[in-house]
């Protein structure tokens, strides 16, 4: 855990209201398992293949057809879950939700609803600025991922597509500790980049890789304290489930125009009946799904074709051991190893390329320097680069090393290193090369630095008058000097030089 001082964030307020209401959210996550197979068949999971390509027959519900657990991705579970401190249950087991639709010909979804593999964790949230809250986590179950049916592609049929079904997905369940639209996409990138870090999810919301369902309710002002004290949910309100979000963008929207509605129909006398609903981001409202009243019976029972999963805490233990380390952790060993700031260390672990990347420049170099130069001249011409991956980087680790070297030994003033970078950058080469070839080199010789600004001096009595009575106008004369040279006179040298002359 960051040993950070934080301050919690403010509940958001819905303004407009007649009154002031707080919200509160709680978020069921579908993470996609990173595994080469699926939850329980050898059918491989690799995205974008031909469809129905990747079916077993155990996907495709073939009668007589067992069920065969794949172990990594419970090892993937457990190391999701050891990487949200939380609880592993050595013992879980699966069942059966049963549910009739074309893409899971089985008929019923495996799931654990009673013995899920991981119980309570937590995640660090934060919004910026010294503000983060720890959300809880309830509980993250296994279960399988269903197909995807094709109403589109043809004006009489529709197609179903069985490639998804069967694969892994973690179910992770936020308590309702979420207190606004921000938090949650921060709650679900923190989610993605420790998922990421772990190897455990890819994260990509747009393959459909990472979902969330986001359950809204509106509370008055106090009413959630009462709950966190108690634990008895009676206090909070009614809640509403918007489904199957997935992009950070829309979960915010949806959560915001879904409070205003809720405070609507509460503020107008009535009351909110819990249901599940969809965002519609064209028309910027949630419309009704089903209703509670509705809801399927899902008829859960212990799944027969399968054995409680038991595991051993030495299996975990050995997990545990070879964890990598964590965005946390990197993100406060930065602070302390190269002296960051906690802003800057949050940036350089962002994602662990980037953080590999950051380090090897820092090794045995300036940590200070070398965070600014890749955060501020390598991510910025990246980003202007058509916004290119630090992996596609055409200035390698070992060239911006090298630059800052050059800037280190006084080779090179800091302007000149900007000019060299962009060399780099386009061309290519070896940045003492190209300075050496280049004549790039600062002048540190006080001949030429001085004969220059005599030079200038002598030039302007009427500067050197003014600058004589005011220290503050002596920039004046560094600027004509590094102008002079070319930019390339060391600017300590000048600045001393400078103050000597005019105070003589
Ligand atoms: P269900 O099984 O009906 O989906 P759960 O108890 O599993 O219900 O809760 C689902 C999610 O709803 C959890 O993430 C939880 O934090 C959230 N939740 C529960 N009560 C509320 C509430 N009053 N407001 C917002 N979210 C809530
Ligand atoms: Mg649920």
């Amino acid at each position: 855990m960051l040993d950070l001082t934080y301050e919690t964030p403010k509940p958001k307020v819905i303004a407009g209201a007649k009154q002031d209401w707080e919200l509160v959210i709680g978020l069921e996550v579908h993470a996609q398992v990173s595994s080469n197979a699926k939850l329980f068949s050898g059918a491989s999971t690799k995205f974008g293949a031909e469809p129905n390509s990747n079916v077993a027959f155990v996907d495709a519900g073939m009668p007589g057809m067992l069920p065969v657990i794949n172990e990594e991705c419970v090892a993937q579970a457990v190391r999701t879950g050891l990487g949200l401190k939380a609880e592993i249950n050595l013992y879980s087991a699966f069942d059966r939700k049963n549910y009739f639709y074309p893409d899971l010909p089985q008929g019923y979804q495996i799931s654990q609803l009673y013995h899920p593999i991981v119980g309570v964790g937590e995640v660090l949230v934060e919004m910026g600025s010294g503000v983060a809250r720890t959300v809880r986590i309830e509980r993250i179950h296994l279960e399988q991922d269903a197909g995807k049916s094709i109403h589109d592609m043809d004006p009489t049929m529709s197609f179903v597509d069985l490639n998804r079904t069967g694969v892994a997905l973690m179910e992770i369940v936020s308590m309702p500790d979420i207190r606004g639209p921000e938090e949650a996409a921060a709650y679900v990138s923190k989610l993605r980049q420790i998922m990421r870090y772990l190897g455990t999810c890819d994260g990509n919301m747009q393959n459909g890789s990472m979902r969330a369902d986001v359950n809204v309710s509106i509370c008055a002002p106090g009413q959630y304290e009462k709950y966190q004290e108690s634990g008895d949910f009676s206090h909070l309100g009614t809640r509403c489930e918007i489904k199957n979000m997935n992009s950070l963008r829309f979960i915010q929207q949806a959560i915001e125009v879904e409070a205003k509605r809720q405070i609507a129909i509460v503020e107008g006398g009535g009351t909110v009946s819990q249901e599940t609903r969809l965002y519609d981001p064209d028309k910027g409202e949630t419309r009704s799904m089903r209703s509670k009243e509705e809801a399927h019976d899902y008829r859960y029972f212990p799944d027969p074709d399968l054995l409680p999963l038991e595991i051993e805490q030495a299996w975990v233990d050995d997990l545990k051991a070879h964890l990598p380390e964590l965005p946390d952790e990197k993100r406060l060993r930065f602070m302390e190893e190269f002296g960051l700031s906690d802003y800057d260390s949050g940036v350089l672990t962002a994602d662990t390329a980037d953080a590999a990347y950051f380090e090897e420049v820092a090794k045995g170099r300036d940590g200070k320097m070398a965070a600014n130069w890749v955060i501020n001249e390598l991510f910025g011409r990246l980003k202007k680069d058509d916004d290119k991956a630090i992996g596609d980087s055409p200035v390698s680790p070992a060239q911006l090393g090298g630059i800052i070297d050059l800037i280190a030994s006084d080779a090179i003033s800091g302007k000149i290193a900007k000019d060299l970078f962009e060399i780099v950058y386009s061309e290519g080469g070896d940045p003492a090369e190209i300075v050496e070839a280049r004549g790039m080199k600062q002048v540190t010789d006080l001949g030429p630095i001085e004969a220059a600004l005599d030079e200038i001096i002598a030039a302007n009595p009427a500067q050197v008058e003014m600058a004589k009575e005011n220290p503050k106008l002596a920039g004046w004369f560094v600027g004509q000097v590094m102008k002079a040279t070319g930019g390339k006179a060391n600017p300590k040298a000048v600045n001393e030089l400078v103050a000597k002359k005019l105070a003589g």
